[in-house]
């Protein structure tokens, strides 16, 4: 203390100087414990770190933009710029519609928008949104999607998930039409530590499928996950021949499939949306996996899809290594999208 007077020439000066240091280090710990304190019970913090690193491409564009649109407007020009905001992030006209109307109900002014809008978009996820738990045994996955939206990715991403939690997988490469998936999908199946059960390239796809299901009823495995074509080489129609291998799948087993997943890619946008409706209409989707998360600003889609649809997301992409998966948590996404609550 001596020393700071000294080098101060006033005690007055001194204590103002270590008040001063005090203080900053005090804020320093504040900030870190309000660091820790958004870690979720449970949840690495390296991961929140990474959903959020991740979608900040999303947030940088949905939040910025919404927080320039509103700022300094009002009424009529606050809901119209908002509206602008929303359809350019790809939520879609009639989910912009609706949450424009929930905020306009919630009359928040500009300063809240963001957060009626956060609010507005969780009521949406938390009227579909169930937990999924595999509680038969085995259950069966068959996953549907047109070609390149990471649906091989995906699957071994969600086969490594189960297999972290301890259960037993056992895939099918079901897509016969693409040799590279059957291939693509056995490396998967080492990666994740999963059992395959693959036919010839060019065969029967359903035959692929209904003899994965039984090889994991054989095998008392916990979940069967099934790959399924994109695309067809032929002039046939994909949604019939879809319609078919889940036929098939209810004779290797009544139940099955359990769930049938449609991977879909975010940076695409409405045309997600668009396949999303065609793919529930011919086979009636139970879950939804959106894909790079990681590589767009347009997070709306998932929140439209999910409204329109009625179908809740299971898993969401955020990257193309095995852990770049997460199980969706509205929460999560709507604090990676819109920012902090
Ligand atoms: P499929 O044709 O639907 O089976 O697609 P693939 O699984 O082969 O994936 C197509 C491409 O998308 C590959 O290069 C993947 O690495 C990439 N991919 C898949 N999921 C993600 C993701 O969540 N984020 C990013 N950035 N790329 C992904």
């Amino acid at each position: 203390m001596q020393f700071l007077i000294d080098a101060t020439g006033s005690p007055a000066l001194a204590w103002a100087l270590v008040i001063a240091i005090a203080l900053v280090v005090l804020i320093a710990i504040a900030l870190w414990v309000r660091a820790s304190a958004r870690t979720r019970p449970g949840e690495p913090a390296v991961a929140r770190k990474g959903l959020d690193l991740q979608l900040a491409r999303a947030r940088e564009g949905l939040l910025g933009r919404l927080r320039e649109a509103v700022s300094g407007a009002s009424g009529a020009e606050l809901f119209s710029n908002l509206e602008e905001v929303l359809v350019t992030a790809d939520f879609g006209l009639d989910t912009t519609s609706a949450l424009l109307k929930k905020v306009k109900e919630k009359d928040a002014g500009a300063e809240h928008v963001d957060e009626a809008l956060r609010e507005a978009i969780l009521e949406i996820f938390d009227r579909v949104q169930r937990p999924f738990e595999p509680t038969a045994k085995p259950t069966v996955i068959m996953v549907v999607g047109i070609n390149g939206v990471g649906k091989t990715t995906s699957i071994g991403k969600v086969a490594a998930h189960f297999s972290r939690q301890g259960r037993t997988v056992l895939l099918g490469a079901g897509d016969t039409f693409r040799a590279a998936a059957i291939e693509q999908l056995g490396i998967w199946a080492e990666r994740s530590g999963s059992d395959i059960v693959k036919g010839q390239p060019e065969g029967d796809p359903a035959a692929v499928c209904f003899d994965a299901v039984k090889a994991g009823q054989a095998r008392g495995v916990d979940l069967v996950i099934c790959d399924t074509a994109g695309r067809l080489h032929t002039k046939s129609n994909l949604m019939e021949e879809l319609k078919k291998v889940k036929r098939v799948m209810a004779k290797a087993l009544p139940e099955a499939p359990h769930e049938i997943w449609l991977v879909v890619d975010a940076t695409t946008g409405q045309n997600a949306m668009q396949q999303a409706r065609l793919f529930h209409e011919a086979v009636g989707l139970t879950g939804l996996v959106m894909t790079k998360l990681d590589g767009t600003a347009k997070g709306g889609t998932l929140v439209g899809m999910v409204r329109e649809l009625d179908v809740p997301v299971r898993f969401i992409g955020v990257g193309e290594t095995i852990d770049d998966l997460r199980p969706f948590d509205p929460r999560a996404y709507v604090e990676a999208i819109l920012g902090e609550e």
